[in-house]
């Protein structure tokens, strides 16, 4: 990866901040994801999660997923923060140890393929983008 300027840096960092997800800032400062994902860990930032609860309870970020999208051929949890669960403050009722417990309120579609039952998550409360 090569360098990027310091005024790009302090834009990464003041947008994680203001929690925006990867995707959000990589628009918004002209890097890729990755970038801001790499930057993010080399600034020292705390999870994305951690910044949006701080947000939240200073009534400075609507609640989680206000900007939850997701098309509909998709799974919300592939796009969220909270699909791998760490000792970082990552992880939900679906994700931890692989229980798969449901998330109070979410919307699900419950479909059959091939004699499986799968399950869509199409809204999640506890959705945050990763
Ligand atoms: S919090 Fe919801 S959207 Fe995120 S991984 Fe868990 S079930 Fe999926």
């Amino acid at each position: 990866m090569k360098p990027i300027e310091q005024e790009t840096i302090e834009r990464i960092r003041s947008l994680t901040l203001a929690g925006k997800s990867a995707e959000e800032v990589s628009v918004l400062a002209c890097v890729s994801a990755q970038t801001v994902r790499t930057y993010r860990q080399k600034l020292g930032l705390p999870p994305l999660c951690k910044i949006r609860k701080e947000l939240r309870a200073q009534g400075r970020l609507e609640t989680r997923c206000n900007d939850a999208y997701h098309a509909s051929s998709a799974n919300l949890c592939f796009d969220c923060v909270h699909a791998v669960s760490d000792n970082r403050g990552h992880g939900c009722p679906w994700t931890i140890d692989a229980w798969f417990r449901e998330v109070p309120g979410w919307t699900v579609r419950r479909y059959q393929r091939n004699g499986k039952e799968y399950v869509q998550i199409l809204h999640c409360p506890m959705f945050e983008r990763g």
